[in-house]
């Protein structure tokens, strides 16, 4: 059943190019520079550039990052005949809303952004009782081509850049500090990369993108490191490289299946690299952090929901520092595939109890918005449902 996609990765990722795959070669049209491109340092000498006084890039920061603020009108403190020229050059639109919807009484919300190229990605705010989450989109669609995911099959248009990941994160952390997701904290406390696209097939804006998340307001949003976990298929190079960066953020695995076989067709890379090498990294992340890993498993029926499979995956993660995170597959359109009968995903969180693993089983927020796991078909505008990052990216507690 082994098949062979075409996976694009990204220009600025060649070590992660699995042999026998074809790379793009179209020009990605990036979008103009932003503020949040840019390190505090940088922001001053692009105001003095402009013949500002450099503390204009810290009052300008302050109104992005601390009060979440983008308008010129807004930002009194600036004398009027700077705030337009300073706005039109450190704070262009990046990213224009086509469409907002919601569900869960307004607690869970997904918005479909259109980018200067238009190229469209989504992102999706999660409310609960005790805290917000954004998850957001680190690619214009996807190279990784799993078959059960939306996105997947339609193919990389771009890496985002920094500040189109930071800038979704801000707009929803407006969202948020409006009241508008009510039953919910006002502040946006944590971020998952599990939108759209690869985040570590776009790895150095990613990891600048957490750098600009993390940093104290003005120079970022002051989002604690612990609170932001980036999603991987396993790109095992782009792993190692994340160990060596001494972050605390959380990672997730998405492995799908414990056996190669099965993988090789449920996430094409592990062509690649393969369930024993992907663990491997992903106990050495968790080792070098202190912090539980992920395993993200979508449960498909008869697929990979058997017994034997749940507890050689029980084997594998046994006295590990790994958590399993249980998805029951969302719908995508044209999938041959569904989620497991409930007794069937019962019998499998038993087993991996028993052997000793931590699981739960996600919620499924934002299905009916399309805005669940692996949903997300921003490319099809055709039809009203068009869309849906994952916003059941967190365990139902
Ligand atoms: N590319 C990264 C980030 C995306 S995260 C990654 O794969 O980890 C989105 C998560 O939802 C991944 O675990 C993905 O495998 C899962 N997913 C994709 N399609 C799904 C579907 N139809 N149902 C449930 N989960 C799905």
């Amino acid at each position: 059943m082994t098949i062979l996609p075409v996976i694009p990765i990204s220009p600025d990722q060649p070590d992660i190019l699995p042999s026998g795959l074809t790379k793009t070669r179209r020009r990605p049209s990036m979008p103009p520079r932003h503020l949040a491109d840019m390190d505090l340092a940088a922001r001053k000498s692009a105001v003095t550039s402009l013949g500002e006084p450099a503390f204009r890039a810290k009052q300008l920061s302050t109104h992005y990052f601390g009060r979440l603020v983008r308008d010129a009108a807004e930002m009194t403190d600036l004398p009027a005949g700077s705030r337009d020229r300073l706005t039109a050059d450190l704070l262009p639109t990046l990213l224009t809303p086509v469409r907002e919807q919601a569900c869960d009484d307004g607690a869970t919300r997904k918005t479909l952004w259109r980018l200067h190229d238009g190229a469209l990605v989504e992102s999706v705010l999660m409310g609960y009782p005790d805290r917000v989450t954004a998850c957001v989109s680190s690619q214009a669609g996807c190279g990784m081509a799993c078959p059960f995911c939306a996105t997947g099959q339609q193919g990389l248009t771009r890496n985002l850049s920094v500040a189109e990941i930071v800038d979704q994160v801000v707009y929803l952390a407006g969202v948020a500090a409006s009241g508008a997701v009510t039953g919910s904290p006002p502040r946006l406390s944590r971020v998952v990369f599990m939108g759209m696209g690869e985040p570590l097939a776009n790895y150095p804006r990613v990891i600048e993108t957490v750098r600009r998340l993390t940093a104290p307001a003005p120079e970022g949003l002051g989002l604690s490191q612990r609170h932001i976990t980036v999603s991987t298929v396993g790109l095992v190079p782009a792993m190692r490289r994340l160990i060596a960066e001494q972050l605390s953020v959380t990672l997730a695995l998405s492995l799908h299946a414990p056996d190669d076989d099965l993988r090789d067709e449920l996430v094409p890379v592990n062509q690649r690299w393969k369930v024993a090498e992907v663990l491997d990294a992903a106990f050495d992340y968790a080792a070098q952090t202190g912090r539980r890993v992920s395993i993200e498993y979508a449960l498909i029926r008869d697929v990979n929901d058997q017994p034997w499979r749940a507890d050689l995956l029980g084997r594998l993660l046994r006295g590990k520092l790994a958590h399993v995170n249980l998805i029951p597959l969302n719908p995508t359109p044209g999938s041959k595939w569904d989620a497991s009968p409930k007794p069937v995903e019962r019998e499998f969180v038993r087993r991996l109890q028993e052997a000793g693993v931590s699981t739960t089983v996600r919620d499924t927020r934002g299905r009916e918005i399309d805005g669940a796991c692996g949903q997300l078909a921003a490319g099809e505008l055709t039809d009203a449902s068009a869309g849906g990052a994952a916003a059941d990216a967190e365990v139902a507690q």
